[in-house]
């Protein structure tokens, strides 16, 4: 691992971005943020899944009046996203938001600008710049490849906040194309002091989305560039999170938590090994200790990884072989196997 970019630190209520601290993990909330308690119930499922900010729509004054609400019902920091109109930036400001997703060139009057950006810096409130590879505009100096037209555009956009005297910024520069988007990130690491947030956008359905987002985020992570990520799909936002805390956990930059060790089945199974993982991962899903979980097909590498793991089963001749602690304790029926785990794993982690 290439040691990582040292960038300016800024700080969404309790969550520091960058300047060393430790990559957070963000997701969007999918509901509509008009709905106070569906958005909500969602930003706590986010924050339980380990989402570490939250970002939402606001497309109207409706939404931002709706912020004000949900702020109060949780702790999560929250990021307002805006387009265009600076009256949702100043409501939302005012409605205790923590960090705004806005670009300034989409503002297009100066004292709107300075209105939202004086009122940000008074709150002390982050303003994260995004550039959009798919959303330029089609003249914008057709001569450059497309990462120097992002990170142009960003740096144009960056030096207005800074003409006002802004400096809490973050910059994201996000292409659905994920050479692209490495490459621009890696261009504009250079350029400029402000934290990074890394994302490869407009990503596809999760498995696609995770794999785009592992390529691209894993890579410029491995780097040393990147403050905070979103791993984007179109699909349930927890599945994000899940994906994002499992390229920081691959990359060892984060305190490990639980992980699943289970072999890709075959001719010799004697288990359903998916099935029990699937159930196994909702049974950790909102835990945060590290515990190693092995959930193998046979006995021809599952007593091996049974042994590294802090609880496992292995398929065995009409049985299921139970291991805690890397020892083997019991056999259990193959319909008890997952009943047999989940006890193991609760009297491990409550101890
Ligand atoms: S552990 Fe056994 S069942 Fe699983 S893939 Fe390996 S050989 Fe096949």
């Amino acid at each position: 691992m290439t040691p990582r970019r040292h960038s300016a630190q800024i700080r969404l209520r309790d969550v520091l971005v960058g300047g060393g601290a430790p990559v957070s993990v963000q997701s969007m909330t999918k509901t509509d943020t008009r709905d106070v308690a569906a958005t909500v119930g969602q930003i706590h499922a986010l924050a339980d899944a380990g989402c570490d900010i939250v970002r939402l729509a606001i497309p109207d004054l409706e939404a931002a009046e709706a912020l004000r609400s949900i702020r109060s019902q949780v702790t999560t920091p929250l990021v307002a996203d805006i387009h265009f109109d600076h009256r949702l930036a100043l409501a939302s400001l005012d409605a205790g938001v923590d960090g705004l997703r806005l670009n300034p060139g989409n503002i297009s009057r100066r004292e709107h600008l300075q209105r939202v950006v004086a009122l940000a810096r008074e709150r002390s409130v982050p303003i994260r710049i995004g550039v959009n590879g798919g959303s330029l505009p089609p003249d914008y100096r057709p001569e450059e490849s497309l990462p120097e037209r992002m990170v142009t555009l960003a740096l144009e956009q960056v030096r207005t906040l800074e003409d006002l005297g802004f400096s809490l910024i973050k910059v994201s520069l996000k292409a659905s194309d994920v050479v692209a988007t490495v490459e621009a990130y890696r261009l504009i690491a250079a350029r400029m002091p402000y934290p990074l947030h890394l994302g490869v956008t407009e990503a596809g359905p999760p498995m696609t989305g995770a794999i785009r987002n592992a390529i691209g985020i894993g890579v410029l992570l491995e780097q040393g560039i990147g403050d905070t990520i979103r791993v984007s799909m179109s699909g349930d936002p927890l599945l994000e999170v899940a994906a994002g805390r499992e390229i920081l956990s691959s990359l060892g930059l984060m305190d490990a938590g639980p992980r699943i060790v289970s072999c890709p089945t075959c001719g010799r199974t004697t288990l359903d090994v998916p099935g029990l993982a699937a159930r196994t991962g909702e049974l950790l899903s909102s835990v945060r200790e590290p515990i190693r979980v092995a959930i193998m097909g046979c006995v021809v590498n599952g007593p091996g990884e049974c042994r590294h793991a802090d609880v496992g089963i292995a398929g065995g001749d009409g049985k299921v072989l139970l291991y805690v602690g890397g020892e083997f304790i019991r056999s259990v029926p193959v319909e008890d196997a997952f009943e047999s785990l989940a006890g193991e794993i609760r009297r491990l982690l409550e101890r």
